[in-house]
């Protein structure tokens, strides 16, 4: 069940009250990812932020690489957002890309200097952190500070041309560096790196600064609304300057949000690399990986995550949210949606010794007890079966209600049977269980003569096809209270368990990405990467049940 947008927040706020004085006929938002990784759910966040808020106000979004870093980024990060954006609903007004600007980005950066606002400095990158200050003591100015413009607009030229090395020069804003606010000391706007850039090319050597090239970008696609993380709060008084100072015609505005946090997990495409990088996970679409690309595979919706970056709200206050309230809106949307199936994870046989051999009785079940268009599934049922190991005790504690020796419960959809004897192997584990059935107690004949406490599933052993079940558990172990490890020292090692079982047979049919809520399991997605026409593999998404409860406001 999916809910637009209805509460409102701040941003939406001060959006209403610019169209209403005015200020904006339309609004401008973007999604701005710098192609260094793939997107996580800290990214659906920002995405469905953007997108509902210029959707609701007829307004436009623009989907722009923010591709400032020749060294970190690539194409194959560039396909993959792309890809996720659509994935999660979103259709964006214009495909952009930040190097498109480096011309523009370069002659503002001239401007700057012919005004006096900018120099070449030749400090190195830790002289020139040395020499900014802390919140208490103001920076010292460099030495290069009073270059003339004629020689400014030389080096920088020249810098372009590629005559210096990297971290030979800079080009640097000239701010003040005694302002209190440490970004504004003397920041540095243009480097020089000589690498390949996956969209230019070799054509540039200087590369923008993230502070001076996001407000031109905005400026210059008329952004009006620019919306970003509470880190570059204290940043916003560079971008008002540099929009200001390079004499855009636009002026967009940066507003600031809190970003999400997942308990249990780590949400930043750096150290997300990381784990790619040293194997730790399969790969950035593994299942356990909190990226859009993980939560595909594991089986989200984009429904669930829709419906999950709406709840969370926006705000100005930094939080951690619990991982439990993402898995309850899976829950939610796969409920309605997911057709209900049996399956064995740890298989035990079991003969059923008064069922005629030979026989094969077809059982109608339904698709889905909560909805009744769901239809009904021919299940076949002989005298061989699989069910769960831990549904038999040779010796039960109270409260036990599934089998152990002399007693009776139900198939899922089937028969009452009642176990009466068990075979062990030669290390003592129980290989098999001998029951008899009641051929009165069929499900759906009213019968009403006795009960049973326990119902268990079962899958048909010669009608049933083999399946491999991943499970899969935290990636990242939560720091005890008092406790600093980082996160590489809290990686769980039991975050997969991978088990070899059994399906209905009407699951040949299944294909990667379908979902289906194996009874009493939870809810399981057929991978897309390890099923074979031979094997169906399935990641488990979440199971059923969780203590977690949503607080409705
Ligand atoms: P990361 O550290 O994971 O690389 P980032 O902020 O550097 O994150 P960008 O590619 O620059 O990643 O982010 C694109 C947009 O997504 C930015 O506007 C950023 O504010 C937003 N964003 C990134 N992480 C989160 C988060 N955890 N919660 C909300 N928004 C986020
Ligand atoms: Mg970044």
């Amino acid at each position: 069940m999916e809910e637009k947008c209805t509460t409102t927040n701040f941003i939406r706020n001060i959006v209403i009250e610019d169209l209403e004085i005015g200020k904006h006929q339309e609004i401008i938002t973007r999604f701005p990812p710098e192609p260094n990784g793939y997107l996580h759910i800290g990214h659906a966040k920002s995405i469905v932020l953007n997108f509902e808020l210029a959707d609701e106000f007829k307004g436009k979004t623009n989907l722009r690489f923010d591709d400032t870093n020749p060294v970190k980024e690539d194409t194959e990060y560039v396909e993959s957002i792309k890809e996720d954006v659509k994935w999660l609903g979103f259709e964006w007004d214009s495909l952009l890309f930040a190097s498109d600007y480096f011309d523009e980005m370069y002659s503002r950066a001239v401007l700057l200097i012919k005004k006096g606002k900018a120099f070449v400095c030749d400090m190195t990158p830790e002289e020139i952190r040395e020499s900014r200050g802390t919140l208490k003591e103001p920076g010292k100015e460099s030495p290069y500070r009073n270059r003339t413009v004629e020689e400014n607009l030389d080096l920088f030229e020249r810098m372009r041309k590629g005559e210096f090395k990297d971290g030979e020069k800079v080009l640097r804003a000239k701010i003040d560096m005694t302002s209190p606010n440490i970004n504004m000391r003397d920041p540095i706007i243009y480097r020089i790196a000589h690498a390949t850039h996956h969209n230019t090319g070799d054509k540039w050597c200087i590369y923008p600064m993230y502070d001076y090239a996001h407000p031109i970008e905005d400026a210059i696609e008329g952004v009006t609304h620019s919306i970003c993380t509470l880190e570059f709060e204290d940043h916003r008084p560079l971008y008002d300057w540099v929009v200001y100072e390079c004499e855009m015609d636009d002026k967009p505005r940066q507003i600031e949000f809190a970003r999400l946090n997942l308990t249990n997990t780590v949400m930043s495409k750096r150290f997300l690399k990381s784990l790619v990088d040293q194997g730790i996970t399969d790969g950035w679409d593994d299942p356990r990986m909190p990226t859009i690309a993980g939560l595909r595979r594991r089986g989200y919706t984009p429904e669930a995550i829709r419906n999950f970056c709406r709840e969370i709200g926006v705000s100005k206050a930094n939080s951690l949210v619990d991982a439990q309230m993402l898995e309850h809106f899976i829950r939610e949307d796969l409920h309605a949606k997911a057709p209900r199936t049996m399956g064995v994870i740890r298989p035990l046989r079991v003969v059923i010794t008064n069922y005629p051999e030979g026989q094969v009785e077809m059982l109608v079940i339904e698709n889905n007890p909560d909805d009744s268009t769901a239809g009904t599934r021919q299940v076949p049922f002989s005298r061989e079966i699989y069910i769960e190991q831990d549904d038999f005790m040779e010796e039960p504690p109270k409260k036990y209600f599934r089998l152990f020796p002399g007693n009776e419960v139900r198939l899922k959809g089937a028969y009452f049977v009642k176990c009466n004897d068990f075979i062990k192997d030669e290390n003592g584990n129980v290989v098999e269980l001998h029951c008899t059935y009641d051929s009165e107690t069929k499900s759906g004949s009213g019968f009403t003569g006795r009960k049973v406490k326990g119902t268990i599933h079962w899958v048909d052993a010669k009608h049933s096809i083999p399946a491999e079940f991943r499970l899969y558990d935290n990636l990242i172990i939560e720091n005890e209270e008092g406790e600093d490890k980082s996160f590489l020292e809290r990686i769980n090692p039991n975050s997969m368990e991978i088990l070899q079982g059994f399906v209905e047979e009407t699951m040949k049919q299944a294909k990667p990405q379908d979902k289906f809520q194996l009874f009493r399991h939870g809810y399981f997605n057929v991978d897309t990467k390890y099923t074979t026409e031979e094997k169906l593999v399935f990641n488990r998404i979440v199971s059923l049940k969780s203590s977690f409860k949503l607080n409705k406001k």
